[in-house]
C-alpha cells in the first residue's frame, strides 16, 4: 500500500517540498506520496490526530503552525524541545514524534554564507515565528555572543527570548520594538543579518529600508527566492543567500527520518530548481494564487504592525517559495 507523507501548513500551495521529496521517494523505489494539506488552525489537531494510523510515513509542518503543534506530540526530539517549534513529525505506532530538521538545515546554509571567514558572534534576527525559533537556536548553539531580534509583535519575540532563556544564559539575546533607526543601530554593530519573517514571501517587497544595510553583512533571507532584501543588500555590498540550502536540508532530514535512508540530496537540488523555474503549482495542479492564500492568512495575535511594515493584504501575488 502507498504510504503518505503530507506537508501541513496555510498557505501550502507555494511549497517547494512536493517536488523534491516526491523525486526522492521515486529515485529509491519508496511507495510513497507527498501530499499538501492547507489547514486552519482550527483543523490543525484533526489532521494531527489522522496521522496515527499505519498509512502515514509523517509529515511536514510549515507557516503557521510549527509552534501550534507541540503540544500534540507524545515525544520531542532535542531540538524541538529546545526551539519550541515542530517541523517534522515521524511515527512509533500511534505514537508522534516531533524533530526539528530546520535547525541543521539553517546551520548548512549559515555555514555556506559565512564561508572561509571566521564564525561571526553577533547578529539581528527579523522574525519570531517557528523559522525564527530555528534560526535563533542555531546561532546559539554556533556560539554567537550577542542575538537582536526584532519582531512586527514585540511580544512574540520578548516570548521567545524568555523560551530560550537557559540556552542562552550565557550570552546576550534581546528582542526590541520594531523601528527603523533601532534597527539600523544594531546592524552598525552586527555582521549576521537573517530574515526569518515572511515579509517578502508573496510581493516584492523588504522588511527594512535599503539605507540601514550596510556592506559588511553577510545576509540570509529564509524566503526560497532573490527577495527584494537580497537584491537591496547584494546593492549595499553585502554577501546574499537565500533559503534552498535550508530548504534542502530540513528537507533532506526529513527524508532519512521517514524512510531510514539517506536522501538523493543532489536529485533533490535539481528538482528544487526546476520547481522553482518552472512556477509554482498548487497541489491541484493549477496555478497557485500565493497572494490570495497569503490573505487568508492567520489573524495577528494581538497589537498592530509596526509603522510602514506591509501587511499580508497589501502583498500582490508572486511565484515564490519557502517553507
Ligand atoms: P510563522 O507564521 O511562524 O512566523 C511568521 C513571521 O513573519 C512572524 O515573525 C511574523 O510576525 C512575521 N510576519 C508575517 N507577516 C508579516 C507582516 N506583514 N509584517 C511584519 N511581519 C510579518 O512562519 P515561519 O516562522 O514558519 O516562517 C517564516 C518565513 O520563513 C516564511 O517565509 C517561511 O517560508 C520561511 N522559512 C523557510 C525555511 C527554509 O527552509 N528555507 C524554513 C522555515 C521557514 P508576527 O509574529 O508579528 O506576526
Amino acid at each position: 500500500m502507498t504510504k503518505r507523507v503530507v506537508l501541513i501548513g496555510h498557505p501550502v500551495a507555494h511549497s517547494l517540498s512536493g517536488a523534491m521529496q516526491q523525486a526522492a521517494f521515486d529515485e529509491l523505489r519508496i511507495d510513497a506520496a507527498y501530499e499538501l494539506w492547507d489547514r486552519t488552525s482550527i483543523a490543525l489537531g484533526d489532521a494531527i490526530a489522522e496521522l496515527r494510523t499505519d498509512d502515514f510515513l509523517g509529515a511536514n509542518i510549515t507557516i503557521p503552525h510549527k509552534e501550534r503543534v507541540v503540544p500534540m506530540m507524545d515525544r520531542l526530539t532535542d531540538d524541538a524541545q529546545a526551539t519550541g517549534a515542530v517541523n517534522t513529525i515521524t511515527r512509533e505506532g500511534r505514537r508522534l514524534v516531533g524533530h526539528n530538521t530546520d535547525v541543521p538545515g539553517f546551520k548548512v546554509a549559515l555555514d555556506k554564507l559565512v564561508g572561509k571567514q571566521k564564525m561571526p558572534r553577533q547578529a539581528v534576527v527579523l522574525g519570531a515565528g517557528g523559522g525564527a525559533r530555528a534560526v535563533v537556536y542555531g546561532l546559539i548553539t554556533e556560539g554567537f555572543q550577542r542575538i537582536i531580534v526584532f519582531n512586527r509583535h514585540l511580544h512574540r519575540a520578548e516570548g521567545m527570548v524568555r523560551h530560550f532563556g537557559r540556552s542562552a544564559a550565557h550570552m546576550e539575546l534581546r528582542a526590541m520594538p520594531w523601528h527603523d533607526s533601532i534597527i539600523e543601530a544594531e546592524l552598525a554593530k552586527s555582521k549576521v543579518l537573517v530574515n526569518a519573517t515572511s515579509i517578502g514571501l508573496s510581493a516584492d517587497v523588504s522588511p527594512i529600508p535599503r539605507e540601514v544595510i550596510h556592506g559588511d553583512l553577510l545576509v540570509l533571507d529564509l524566503i526560497y527566492a532573490r527577495t527584494r532584501l537580497l537584491r537591496d543588500a547584494a546593492t549595499a555590498g553585502a554577501t546574499t543567500a537565500d533559503g534552498e540550502l535550508m530548504l534542502l536540508h530540513q528537507g533532506a532530514a526529513a527524508f532519512s527520518l521517514w524512510t531510514g535512508q539517506p536522501a538523493p540530496l543532489e536529485l533533490m537540488q535539481t528538482r528544487l530548481a526546476e520547481a522553482r523555474a518552472g512556477g509554482i503549482r498548487s497541489a491541484e495542479g493549477e496555478p497557485a494564487d500565493v497572494g490570495a492564500s497569503a490573505a487568508q492568512g492567520e489573524p495577528a495575535a494581538q497589537g498592530e504592525p509596526a509603522p510602514g511594515q506591509p501587511t499580508a493584504e497589501d502583498q500582490p501575488a508572486a511565484a515564490v517559495g519557502a517553507e
